[in-house]
């Protein structure tokens, strides 16, 4: 059976690998040469210790907070778009206790799922892509945050994520080779890392020599349908004939399905990240500048600094600002490490696909009989890819589910 996946991004790989290794006859259409998305420049991380759906109370009024600022880590771009206005009503009504509470497990099982099967990639690809099983800080500056992390670790502990809680000090001695200016971190052991770009390289070989097709630079452009199938792809170079289709394509996922007729609910939200080579003084540890809203990904003498949220749609305009904000925030938390200010214009950019309850969109749609969605994981599309593509497999192969997929229901904002 032929199955055509659109979007070479890391969900799309993931789900190539799983149905692969199932049997199916593989196709991934993409149109950049998969280095383009969102998975190539990220922060690295494999986070379990990310169970909080994006939407959760309190952000609506952070966010307000923040988009006074034009060097915080969040901003919307005012505009009147109804996609916008829908997606923020709908981020507005998951923002509350109760749907965060009922969304906190399946988010969970998600990203324990991934961490696991992640062990598995690594063996498999004979730890090719260099992951880091070193867990990752979270490190704050001031008391109260301390406090709301302690909190957060505890809840973490009764889902079976392992944390443990530094102060200042303690955690100094785990990373001896540059000052740390905080008031203390805690460290998710269960967390790892690597670099992505080496993660996407490696699965696109292993991919290309089991078999699977690439048509790169091929850009979807429609569909051709029948009696509540989907029976042709059309692109930019050719017509593609397949039995089920995989919609993966990022951020940019409302557009292919409004091909299909469908109209899903998400924004990209844009995020900064910045490369130093050669440093002769590193972090040891993944860390994430909590109050600062910053992450920090250290691979030996390499480092990876980046953040922010920016909901200003599609946009290849880069807001110095926002990137020498990212600087700043890691200058405050490691004053002495010697790095120099980025130049902006160079910094990468990717578009996070962002569901309005922070909740991917993982399950076939009723609309068609050999539809199915696979994205939306905003700031956890690594960290859920391997989950997503065993998921996406069980679904084709109309197995049962590893997990409960129902929060995951492309159709549950209609
Ligand atoms: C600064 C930053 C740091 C991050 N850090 C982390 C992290 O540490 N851990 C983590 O888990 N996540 C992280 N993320 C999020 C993560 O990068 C994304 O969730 C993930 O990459 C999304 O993968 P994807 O495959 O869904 O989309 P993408 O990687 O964006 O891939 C989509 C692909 O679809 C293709 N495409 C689009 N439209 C079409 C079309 N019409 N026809 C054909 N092809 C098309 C694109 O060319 C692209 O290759 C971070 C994101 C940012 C911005």
């Amino acid at each position: 059976m032929k199955v055509a996946i659109i979007g070479g991004g890391v969900i799309g790989l993931c789900c190539a690998y799983y149905l692969n290794k199932e049997g199916y006859e593989v196709t991934v259409i993409d149109r950049n040469d998969i280095t383009y998305g969102c998975s190539f420049g990220n922060m690295g991380y494999i986070s379990p210790s990310h169970f909080i759906p994006l939407a959760s109370p309190g952000i609506i009024r952070q966010g307000l907070k923040w988009m006074l600022s034009s060097s915080s880590p969040f901003y919307i771009k005012p505009r009147l778009n109804r996609d916008l206005i829908l997606w923020a009503m709908a981020f507005r009504r998951n923002a509350s206790e109760e749907k965060l509470q009922e969304n906190i497990p399946h988010l969970n099982n998600l990203l324990q799922l991934s961490r696991q099967l992640m062990n598995d990639l690594k063996n498999e690809f004979h730890d090719s892509f260099d992951m880091i099983e070193k867990g990752c800080w979270t490190l704050y500056k001031n008391s109260k945050t301390g406090d709301h992390e302690k909190h957060l670790a505890e809840q973490a502990a009764k889902l079976g994520v392992k944390t443990e809680i530094y102060d200042a000090q303690q955690v100094q001695a785990y990373e001896p080779e540059v000052e740390v200016n905080i008031a203390g971190g805690i460290l998710w052991l269960d967390d790892c890392h690597l670099d992505p770009a080496k993660f996407m390289k490696a699965l696109h070989s292993y991919l290309q020599n089991k078999g699977v097709k690439f048509l790169l630079s091929t850009e979807v452009k429609g569909f051709e349908r029948m009696n509540g199938a989907i029976n042709s792809i059309i692109t930019n170079n050719e017509k593609i004939r397949s039995d089920e289709i995989i919609i993966a394509n990022g951020s940019w996922m409302p557009g292919i399905a409004s091909l299909a007729g469908i109209h899903l609910l998400m924004q990209p939200g844009k995020g900064y990240s910045v490369v130093y080579e050669n440093l002769e003084k590193n972090l040891h540890h993944p860390s994430i500048l909590i109050e600062e809203r910053t992450a920090m990904t250290p691979i030996d003498r390499w480092l990876r600094i980046g953040g922010t949220m920016e909901l200003s749609g599609h946009s290849p305009a880069i807001l110095p600002k926002r990137v020498m904000a990212i600087y700043e925030a890691v200058k405050k938390y490691f004053p002495a490490l010697d790095i120099l200010q980025p130049q902006p214009e160079k910094a990468w950019y990717g578009y996070r696909p962002v569901t309005p309850d922070g909740l991917p969109y993982i399950g076939r749609h009723s609309k068609y009989s050999n539809l199915t969605f696979a994205g939306g994981h905003a700031m956890l599309g690594l960290s859920a890819a391997a989950a997503t593509g065993r998921l996406v497999n069980e679904i084709i192969s109309h197995q049962s589910t590893s997990i409960d997929i129902s929060a995951f229901d492309p159709e549950r904002f209609r």
